[in-house]
């Protein structure tokens, strides 16, 4: 859909501003009824708080706007597919639909290491769309990791 991709362009300018700031460079971005209510980007070294992905942060900002902690028509949109804590507070906040882009073979749980967000044993389950701009995210990412490799490398090299 031509609108995910647009929110997920959203999403990926909140990642560089993590990443802008040394941060892993993760964004979310929450939508209802066509109107931005949270976006967030990662914050856990900054703020030395291990509660501070872009999903929580986005969350709770929604929540503040709507005035309420039920996101039931939001679609929340995040560059890299949700860890569990992210996940269970997707559930928690009753979000209608997740759309994300790279997954994440060491922590996804939206459908790759496990599936919290369409459990039927939960009393809400979200839809969930993968892939939108999916290259452009995990690049975003490998980039990162990449330089960081190259930072410590040098840093050898000075010893
Ligand atoms: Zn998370």
């Amino acid at each position: 859909m031509k609108q995910d991709e647009y929110y997920m362009g959203l999403a990926i300018e909140e990642a560089k501003k993590a990443e802008s700031i040394n941060e892993v460079p993760i964004g979310a971005v929450i939508v209802l009824d066509g109107e931005i209510i949270g976006a967030a980007h990662n914050l856990r070294e900054t703020e030395q708080r291990s509660i501070a992905h872009a999903e929580l942060l986005a969350i709770d900002e929604a929540c503040k706007k709507v005035g309420s902690w039920r996101l039931e028509n939001a679609t929340l949109y995040v560059t890299l597919e949700p860890c569990p804590m992210c996940a269970g507070a997707i559930v928690l906040s009753r979000i209608k639909r997740v759309v994300y882009g790279a997954r994440d073979p060491k922590g996804g749980c939206a459908g790759t290491l496990m599936n919290l967000l369409q459990d039927e044993r939960f009393n809400h389950q979200v839809d969930v769309v993968t892939g939108i701009l999916e290259e452009e995210c995990s690049e975003l990412l490998s980039t990162f990791f990449r330089e960081i490799r190259k930072k410590k490398k040098q840093l050898k090299k000075r010893d």
